[in-house]
C-alpha cells in the first residue's frame, strides 16, 4: 500500500462524504474524528495518499514537517492552550485502522500515560 491507496479519507478530501473540516491548504486537510476519544479530537492528513508513516520517503521530508506545523496551527485554533497529544498509529501493531497517514490531535482533558 502506498500512493495509490484509496480510503475513506480520500473520499473526504474529494468531498464525496461529509466531514467537519476545520482546516485546509494545498497539502493538508484537518477534520474532526467521527468517534472522538477526547473533547477535542482532530485528524490532520496529507492530501497525498501516503498509506502510513513507514511508507514515507526522503521526498516527503517537507510534507511531514508541514503536517506537524499544521497540527500546531490547528491545535491553537481549537484553543488547546493547556496542551494536547499528537498520535500517529502506524501499521497493525500500532493500531492503525485507516491506511491514509493521519495525525491525531487529542485535547481538552488530561491525557494518561502510558497509552494502551
Ligand atoms: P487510526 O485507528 O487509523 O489511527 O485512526 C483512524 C481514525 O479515523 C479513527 O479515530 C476513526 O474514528 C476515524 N475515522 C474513521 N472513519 C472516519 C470517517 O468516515 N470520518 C471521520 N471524520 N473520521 C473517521
Amino acid at each position: 500500500m502506498s500512493e495509490t491507496t484509496e480510503t475513506i479519507f480520500s473520499k473526504i478530501i474529494r468531498r464525496e462524504i461529509p466531514a467537519n473540516i476545520v482546516y485546509e491548504d494545498d497539502l493538508a486537510l484537518a477534520f474532526t474524528d467521527v468517534n472522538p476519544q477526547a473533547p477535542v479530537h482532530i485528524l490532520v492528513i496529507p492530501k497525498k495518499p501516503l498509506a502510513k508513516l513507514a511508507d514515507a520517503e526522503s521526498q516527503d521530508h517537507a510534507l511531514l514537517g508541514h503536517l506537524l506545523l499544521t497540527v500546531k496551527r490547528v491545535a491553537e485554533a481549537a484553543g488547546l492552550d493547556n496542551g494536547y497529544r499528537v498520535v500517529i498509529n502506524n501499521g497493525v501493531d500500532g493500531g492503525q485502522t485507516v491506511y491514509h497517514l493521519h495525525l491525531h490531535i487529542l485535547g481538552g482533558r488530561q491525557m494518561a500515560w502510558p497509552p494502551g
